[in-house]
C-alpha cells in the first residue's frame, strides 16, 4: 500500500497550492481568504515513480477564531494518520506560535518532517526561508508552490525519508 504523505500548516500558507503542483492538476481549493475551505482530503500523489497518498489537512480549518488551538488539533491527526509529513510555513511571514505547536508535535511524534518553506517566489526571498532553520526541524526546503520554484528538491527529500 502506498505510504500517506500529511501536508500541514497554518490556513493560508499554500498547502493546497502545493498538492496541485504535486499532482499536476487544480483539484485543491486554493482560498484566498483563510477559514472554510472545500478541499477534497486525500489525493494519489507520484515523484520520480513513487507513488503515495497526499492528505490535504486544509478541508479541516473550520473557523477562523481560535485558529491556534485548531490547527494544533487538525494537525495532530494528521500527523497520527501519516508515514510523513510535509509541514508548510510561508516563508515571507516566518514562523508563528501556531507554527511553534505544531512543531512540538511533530518533535512527539517522531515521524519523518520534511519543511517546506513557501512562498520563496524568487531569489530575494530565499534568506526568509533560512530564518526557519530555528524551528529545529533541519533542513528549510523554499518552494514557491505557485510557480513550481524549489518543488523538485522538496519531493526529493521527502522520498528520501518516505
Ligand atoms: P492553504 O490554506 O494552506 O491551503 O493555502 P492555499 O493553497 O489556499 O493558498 C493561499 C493563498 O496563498 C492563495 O492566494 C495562493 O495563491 C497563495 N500562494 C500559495 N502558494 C504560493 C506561493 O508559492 N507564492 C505566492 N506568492 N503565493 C502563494
Ligand atoms: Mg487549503
Amino acid at each position: 500500500t502506498r505510504p500517506v504523505v500529511a501536508i500541514i500548516g497554518r490556513p493560508n500558507v499554500g498547502k493546497s497550492t502545493l498538492v496541485n503542483r504535486v499532482i499536476g492538476r487544480r483539484e485543491a481549493v486554493v482560498e484566498d481568504v483563510p477559514g472554510v475551505t472545500r478541499d477534497r482530503v486525500a489525493y494519489d500523489g507520484e515523484w520520480s515513480g513513487r507513488r503515495f497518498t497526499l492528505v490535504d489537512t486544509g478541508g479541516w480549518e473550520i473557523d477562523a477564531q481560535g485558529i491556534h488551538l485548531r490547527v494544533a488539533e487538525q494537525a495532530e491527526v494528521a500527523i497520527d494518520l501519516a508515514d510523513a509529513v510535509l509541514f508548510v510555513v510561508d516563508a515571507t511571514v516566518g514562523a508563528t506560535d501556531a507554527d511553534e505547536a505544531v512543531v512540538k508535535l511533530l518533535r512527539r511524534s517522531k515521524k519523518p518532517v520534511v519543511l517546506v518553506a513557501n512562498k520563496v517566489d524568487d531569489q530575494r526571498t530565499e534568506a526568509d526561508a533560512a530564518m526557519l532553520w530555528s524551528l529545529g526541524l533541519g533542513q528549510p526546503w523554499p518552494v514557491s508552490a505557485l510557480h513550481g520554484r524549489g518543488t523538485g528538491d522538496a519531493l526529493d527529500a521527502l522520498l528520501d525519508v518516505l
